[in-house]
C-alpha cells in the first residue's frame, strides 16, 4: 500500500512537501521554504519529519522559492536521489536559490545552506519534457503544463494502480506569457492548491491601461516611474508590456532600466525558452525575436551602473526587487525619489 504525508504545504500556503511512499520507494514532490509561519526561521531550520537519505526521487513542480527553498538542505542532509523537473524549473532555480542564500548572508541569518549544497543539488537534477511519460523505481510519472510560471509543472504518478495528480500551483491569471493550464482527464487523488482560491485578480486588459497611462503621466510630467516587481514572470511581464506599446507608439521612448541583478539572470532564462510561452506570444517571437529587448532598455547589473541611474534626467522607468528579499534597490530609490518628490 502507498501512502501521501503532507510536511508542509496544507493548512498553510507555503512550504509544500508531499512524501509518497510506495512499497519500494519514497518519493517528494517540492521542497519548499516555509514563508507565512510567525516561526518561520526555526521551522525551515528543523528537521524534515523523515530522513532525506531514504528519498530516492524529487520531483519539482517550478521554480518559486516556496516550492524550491529547501531542496539544498534535503542535499546537505544526505539526499542523493534524482531531481526531476523541467529544464526551465532547474535554470530558474539556480539563481533563485544562490540569491536567497545571498540575502540570508546579507541579513547575517544562518543560511539553510551553502554553495556546496547547491553545486550537489544540480548534480542531482535531471530535466524532462512535459507530456513525456517515463517510468522509474516501478512508479510511471509525467509532467504536465501547470500554466502557472515558465516551466511549471503538475506533476502525474501512477503508483500501484492508482493516478495521482499534484498540480502544484496552477494558472496565473493574468499571465502575459505562460499558455493556460494543460486539462488532466481523470485521475484517482487529486492534490491541488487553493492559495488565491478566493481572490478574483484584475483582469490583464485593466493592468495593461494602467501602466500605459503611468508612463504617459511621467513622460508628461518627467519623473521617474518605479515599479517593485517580482523577478520571475512579473518584470518579463512588463518588460514584455512596455515593448509592445512602444512598438505600437502608445507610450513615448525614454529609458528604462531593470534595476536587480537577480531579475536580470531570470530574463536570461525566459529568453533560452521561447517554445515554452503561450501562442500569441509565439506569433509575436516570429516577427519581433527580441521580447525582453528595445532600445533605450538597460539591464544595470552592478551597484556603480544602479547608482547611475540617478544621473539620468526623466522622464525614465526603473523596474526593480520589490523588498528587503529580493536585494532592496527598490528601497534605495524610493527614499531618493519620494524625498524629491518626483
Ligand atoms: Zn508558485
Amino acid at each position: 500500500m502507498s501512502t501521501i504525508t503532507f510536511f508542509g504545504g496544507a493548512r498553510e500556503v507555503t512550504g509544500a512537501c508531499y512524501r509518497i511512499e510506495t512499497p519500494g520507494k519514497n518519493i517528494l514532490v517540492d521542497c519548499g521554504l516555509m514563508q507565512a509561519r510567525e516561526n518561520e526561521r526555526d521551522a525551515n531550520h528543523a528537521p524534515f519529519g523523515f530522513d532525506p537519505r531514504e528519498i530516492d526521487a524529487l520531483f519539482v513542480t517550478h521554480a518559486h522559492i516556496d516550492h524550491i527553498g529547501r531542496i539544498p538542505k534535503l542535499a546537505r542532509e544526505g539526499f542523493s536521489g534524482t531531481i526531476y523537473s523541467t529544464a526551465a524549473t532547474r535554470d530558474l532555480a539556480r539563481p533563485l536559490l544562490e540569491d536567497a542564500l545571498a540575502v540570508a548572508e546579507h541579513e547575517r541569518e544562518e543560511p539553510l545552506y551553502d554553495e556546496r549544497d547547491i553545486e550537489k543539488t544540480f548534480t542531482l537534477w535531471q530535466e524532462i519534457d512535459y507530456r513525456a511519460p517515463r517510468e522509474e523505481y516501478g512508479v510511471r510519472f509525467q509532467l504536465r503544463d501547470a500554466g502557472h510560471i515558465l516551466g511549471s509543472s503538475m506533476v502525474e504518478l501512477w503508483v500501484e494502480g492508482k493516478h495521482l495528480l499534484f498540480t502544484g500551483d496552477l494558472g496565473n491569471v493574468p499571465s502575459e506569457l505562460v499558455p493556460p493550464p494543460d486539462s488532466v482527464d481523470a485521475a484517482d487523488y487529486l492534490i491541488i492548491e487553493s492559495t488565491y482560491g478566493s481572490r478574483t485578480h484584475e483582469a490583464p486588459a485593466e493592468r495593461e491601461i494602467q501602466l500605459e497611462r503611468a508612463v504617459e503621466d511621467i513622460a508628461f510630467r518627467k519623473g521617474t516611474l518605479l515599479i517593485p516587481a517580482f523577478a520571475t514572470e512579473r518584470t518579463q511581464d512588463i518588460l514584455h508590456l512596455l515593448n509592445e506599446m512602444l512598438h505600437f507608439k502608445r507610450i513615448p521612448e525614454m529609458p528604462v532600466f531593470v534595476d536587480s541583478p537577480l531579475a536580470i539572470r531570470i530574463t536570461e532564462v525566459f529568453e533560452k525558452y521561447p517554445a515554452l510561452y503561450n501562442q500569441e506570444i509565439q506569433k509575436l517571437l516570429f516577427e519581433h525575436p527580441d521580447l525582453f529587448q528595445f532600445r533605450r532598455l538597460k539591464f544595470t547589473k552592478s551597484v556603480e551602473e544602479s547608482k547611475h541611474i540617478n544621473d539620468i534626467p526623466g522622464p525614465k522607468v526603473v523596474i526593480a526587487g520589490s523588498g528587503m528579499m529580493t536585494g532592496g534597490r527598490i528601497l534605495h530609490h524610493a527614499k531618493r525619489y519620494t524625498r524629491r518628490g518626483g
